[in-house]
């Protein structure tokens, strides 16, 4: 018998299910329709078949537990609370509801936490105690591993560096705020200053012609790479509320490396050689040149599947 993890992925849109070796090999993937299920009850029915129905189609598979990944799961209580993407509305009790369904050892963390422990497992992180990785999305999601452990704190809601303040009555935060870093370091921040810099300044560009709901961080990024002066401009002030996230983060835990990941993370070295020069300058001194600044080593399709398997594969270790 071969143990694999089931790795689970909710999303707003699609959960995807895959069963990961101990080698942070996919073996098998599926999915379900995540708004297809009112009810949480329903989805943990659907899917505990899916993975009868998985396994069935494998021989000598032996599933060692199930890891999920899912947005505002709390990892100390096992829930998913007050997710506004999802339709379960409330506290769900998620990890319960599996493991009483399915008989099998269950655990939940956020996408960022799952994306640190794969990172830790199975990416460039392997074998590193002390390391935080940023995944540059739509917001911005933050894992802090110090000594080996994620960082969940009292509440377990611990470590969400995109709503640390970084411009006390800057820009309004989806959390009820305003000036946390994920306002202006993630690829809508990265699109908000783009729409500021074309009002404030008389520079000829491309992403004028845009309609500004058209405008994407790819279609910046690429206008970048063009020598478009606004898209350099608005790159450049990413890099640096990036940089000064990781300063700010480096007093707190003194990382090894620093992980990028995500959508922005694609621009490459466009936005990571800024950021690695900003953050050089603007750390505390007595940190200067302690860290790397790299991107993330897990493939980009399969991150969320690895990283919530990890949750697991670590308690076997
Ligand atoms: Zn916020």
């Amino acid at each position: 018998m071969k143990n694999v993890v089931a790795g689970v992925d909710i999303g707003g849109t699609n959960t995807i299910i895959g069963f990961v070796d101990s080698e942070g090999k996919i073996i098998a993937e599926d999915r379900l329709s995540t708004p297809d299920y009112a009810f949480a009850d329903d989805f943990v029915i659907a899917l505990d078949e899916k993975l009868r129905e998985m396994a069935s189609g494998l021989k000598e598979v032996n599933i060692a537990g199930i890891g999920i990944g899912a947005p505002n799961a709390n990892f100390n209580k096992g829930t998913i609370e007050l997710a506004p993407n999802l339709r379960w509305k409330g506290i769900i009790p998620l990890v319960r509801l599996t493991e009483r369904r399915t008989g099998l050892k269950t655990r939940i963390t956020n996408d960022a936490n799952a994306a640190a422990l794969g990172e830790m497992l199975f990416g460039g992180a392997k074998g590193m105690k002390h390391f935080i990785i940023l995944t540059l999305g739509t917001g911005l999601g933050s894992g802090i591993v110090v000594d080996g452990e994620v960082v969940y704190g009292h509440t377990g809601f611990a470590g969400e560096l995109g709503h640390m303040t970084v411009a006390e009555g800057g820009r309004v935060c989806g959390c009820g705020r305003r000036g946390c870093l994920e306002t202006y370091a993630s690829a809508t921040g990265l699109v908000r200053t783009v729409l500021a810099l074309l009002s404030d300044r008389r520079d000829q560009s491309t992403l004028r012609e845009l309609k500004s709901t058209d405008i994407t961080s790819r279609r910046v990024a690429e206008a970048a790479a063009a020598g478009d002066l606004i898209a350099v401009e608005a790159l450049d002030q990413t890099a640096r509320m990036i940089a000064l996230g990781i300063a700010n983060a480096v007093i707190f835990s003194s990382p090894e490396t620093i992980f990028l990941f995500g959508g922005l993370a694609k621009a490459g070295e466009a936005l990571m050689e800024p950021v690695r020069r900003y953050a050089d300058e603007l750390v505390q001194p007595v940190f200067r040149g302690t860290f790397k600044i790299e991107p993330s080593g897990l493939p980009e399709a399969n991150a969320a599947i690895l990283g919530a398997s990890a949750l697991i594969w670590k308690e076997m270790k």
